[in-house]
């Protein structure tokens, strides 16, 4: 099945129609772009995926199941935009932590790979309070990795970094897909999306406005 598989989704809080029926697919392994300016349903969205959000109709599907059930939530790893780990934690520790809530039994060997895979393997006890914003970002990426996701959900995962944790995030989501990862990536900045998705969908106004490859969307202006 695909990763995400949103059908005619809708969603109205009170009066106000966040989402109008949006379709979208992410492809196993696929690394899609949600673009779109603040207030499009983008959150809304991601939320609804996540189990977090009641739509008010059509369906959304993670790895085969709806979104919301334990088995859609054991197949998803989802990063916030505005997270926060407590200062005084270590690396290690910070995954420890989060292994226990999602429940996996990788133990040191999960956690020594994903530390690894995120360039973090040399600092291990690195407390969080001591790291760039672009290194607790990509430690953000691995506490979502954590249990083998099949769907990474990631809320404007570059945007409070300089240019060179922008750059060590982009290669890092270039990494995740060569691993067969499939991400879907929050943004309202093209430029940031259109150098490593595969596929951006834009929204504005709760409906979907265009979709394709970055080049054709970018051409299109
Ligand atoms: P984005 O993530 O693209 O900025 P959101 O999904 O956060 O968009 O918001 C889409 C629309 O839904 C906005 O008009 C927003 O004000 C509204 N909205 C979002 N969450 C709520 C909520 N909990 N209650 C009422 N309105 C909301
Ligand atoms: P983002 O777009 O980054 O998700 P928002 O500022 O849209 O952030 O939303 C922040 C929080 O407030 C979210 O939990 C959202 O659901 C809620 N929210 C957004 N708009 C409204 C609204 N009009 N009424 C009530 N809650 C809202």
């Amino acid at each position: 099945p695909d990763a995400l598989a949103v059908e005619d989704l809708r969603k109205r809080y009170g009066a106000n129609e966040a989402l109008k029926g949006v379709d979208l697919t992410v492809g196993e392994g696929e690394l899609v772009g949600l673009l779109g300016p603040n207030g499009a349903g983008k959150s809304t969205l991601v939320k609804i995926a996540c189990g977090l959000v009641q739509q008010t109709s059509g369906s959304a599907a993670v790895a085969g199941a709806p979104a919301g059930s334990l088995p859609a939530n054991r197949s998803l790893g989802y990063l916030a935009e505005l997270f926060r780990f407590p200062d005084w934690l270590a690396a290690d520790e910070l995954l420890q932590l989060h292994q226990k809530l999602v429940e996996s039994r990788g133990g040191a060997a999960e956690r020594r790979e994903l530390l690894e895979l995120v360039g973090l393997g040399e600092v291990p006890d690195r407390r969080v309070g001591q790291m760039s914003k672009g290194m607790q970002q990509r430690l953000g990426i691995a506490q979502a990795m954590l249990g083998e996701p099949k769907l990474l959900m990631l809320d404007e995962p570059t945007s409070a970094l300089d240019p060179a944790g922008r750059r060590t995030v982009r290669e890092l989501l270039e990494t995740l897909r060569s691993r067969g990862v499939a991400v879907l990536l929050n943004s309202h900045l093209l430029s940031e999306v259109e150098l490593v998705c595969d596929r951006v969908v834009m929204i504005a106004r709760g409906e979907v406005v265009a979709a394709g490859a970055p080049e054709e969307l970018s051409r299109a202006g």
